[in-house]
């Protein structure tokens, strides 16, 4: 073992260091951070085990960490992508103008928004509202699965390519993807456009009609 390695060894067991080299900390917190899944047994608990989460860069400067809601026991889940800056500032998912959509095409499908249940690949604000990058996907996925394995919707709505991409697991682009049924976790998963992909191309909204009537043909058999 390199010095640099037993250093590094032996600070990760709690010793004093030896040989007093320099012990190059994490760039997360990822370290200190609590680790999500089978412990929590409720939302609440998982959503308080995020609150002061510092697990990947998005923690430095988002206002909140936006752990989704809805019913507990929700039939449908909609997976988006991450929170803007209105839902950073609120700490409520899906608020903006694209949520404003969403809550049309939910109100649209027969049910109320407080009915479903909604939540993002990342909890955090991408500054800028730039794309989340791996790292920072994997650092949210454990939440995201226990969110999933708690609620135990009928059906998983995946809105756009990266909640898509990451619950099907493949990088195919959502054109591939929408309208067609797979699994996630044992629970029919249906990706399509995200809404604010609709707000800048209407036209498409005649195909996320055609994927939500999937959806209810599911619910209802
Ligand atoms: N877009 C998302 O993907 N999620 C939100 O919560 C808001 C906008």
């Amino acid at each position: 073992m390199r010095p640099k390695e037993l250093s590094r060894y032996l600070a990760d067991l709690g010793w004093r260091d030896p040989l007093a080299l320099p012990v190059e900390t994490p760039t997360t917190a990822a370290a200190s951070a609590p680790e999500p899944a089978a412990e929590f047994t409720d939302l609440e608990g998982l959503a308080e085990s995020l609150r002061n989460c510092a697990r990947c860069r998005l923690s430095e400067k988002r206002k909140t960490v936006v752990f989704g809601e809805g019913a507990p026991d929700a039939r449908i889940m909609f997976i988006g992508e991450g929170p803007g800056a209105e839902e950073d500032r609120t700490g409520r998912p899906f608020v903006g103008q694209a949520g404003q959509l969403l809550d049309r095409m939910v109100i649209a499908m027969g049910f109320q928004r407080a009915q479903t249940y909604i939540a993002n690949v990342v909890k955090c604000r991408p500054p800028g509202n730039r794309d989340p990058k791996d790292d920072e996907i994997s650092a949210c996925s454990g939440f995201l699965d226990r969110q999933i394995e708690l609620i135990r919707p009928n059906v998983i709505v995946a809105l756009g390519r990266f909640a898509a991409n990451r619950l099907t697991g493949t990088d195919k682009p959502l054109g591939a993807l929408r309208g067609r049924w797979s699994h996630y976790k044992g629970v029919p998963l249906l990706s399509t456009y995200h809404p604010a992909y609709l707000l800048r191309t209407p036209a498409d909204k005649r195909k996320v009609w055609a994927d939500l009537k999937l959806v209810l043909a599911k619910l209802a058999q």
